[in-house]
């Protein structure tokens, strides 16, 4: 991790990053089940100081200005989440949501990051305010909670002026890094890609073209669309 960090998390990253070099990485349900426990693992540390710092947020369902951000992923997670797409969606449902992820994936490649970010475009798994994947979401998504829901309204509505107020507990994103960062680090070292792609493009790639899960088994870049 770049950032200081107490001991405990350093020490949750280096076991993160243990965790993922044990990775049998031709194996795609061992991959799978293992991302997943990683979000587990996640979740478990970031609702551990929640309940320390006794932090109020105030991120609620239906309440989704920060679904029109940019969101970047790992191979490992757009694999998660094609996984999770064709096991419970329908056909017609997995239809629509290809041509959803491809019309925003037409208007964010002209754009830079920080024009995406910008450019307050919905992500294509909100469906009716909600999130369609929630239980595969990735750990961009996982890691972030608000304390505050006027800054992020605020951020949604003046995407372009600098940000004003609180957002994130700075313990609460570090803690959810720790364990993000530390698995893919270890994923890294041990020859996969772990590189971050934007989301609508990767999964686009990741639910179409099965050598995409084929080139991150055998090592190289796993994701070319993005
Ligand atoms: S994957 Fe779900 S939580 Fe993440 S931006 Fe898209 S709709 Fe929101």
């Amino acid at each position: 991790m770049t950032e200081t960090v107490s001991a405990a998390l350093q020490a949750v990253f280096e076991k993160e990053r243990a965790a993922a070099r044990t990775l049998p990485a031709r194996d795609a349900d061992a991959v799978r089940a293992q991302v997943v426990r990683m979000y587990a693992r996640l979740e478990h540390e970031q609702v551990a100081v929640i309940a320390a710092a006794k932090l109020a947020l105030e991120c609620e369902r239906g309440c989704n200005y920060c679904c029109h951000q940019r969101v970047e992923v790992r191979p490992y997670e757009a694999f998660v989440l094609a996984d999770h797409i064709r096991a419970h969606m329908t056909a017609p449902q997995q239809t629509a949501v290809k041509e959803k992820l491809a019309a925003n994936q037409a208007r964010i490649a002209p754009l830079a990051p920080l024009q995406h970010t910008q450019a307050g475009i919905p992500c294509a798994l909100l469906v009716d305010g909600a999130c369609s994947v929630y239980a595969a979401r990735p750990a961009a998504c996982r890691k972030y909670y608000s304390l505050s829901v006027n800054t992020c309204r605020t951020a949604y509505e003046h995407p372009t002026e600098p940000l004003i107020g609180p957002l994130e507990d700075d313990g609460l994103r570090l803690a959810g890094n720790a364990v993000a960062l530390g698995y893919a680090r270890g994923v890294e070292e041990s020859g996969r890609d772990a590189g971050r792609y934007e989301l609508h493009a990767a999964l686009l790639e990741a639910l179409e073209n099965p050598k995409a899960a084929k080139r991150y088994r055998d090592g190289k870049k796993a994701i070319l669309s993005a």
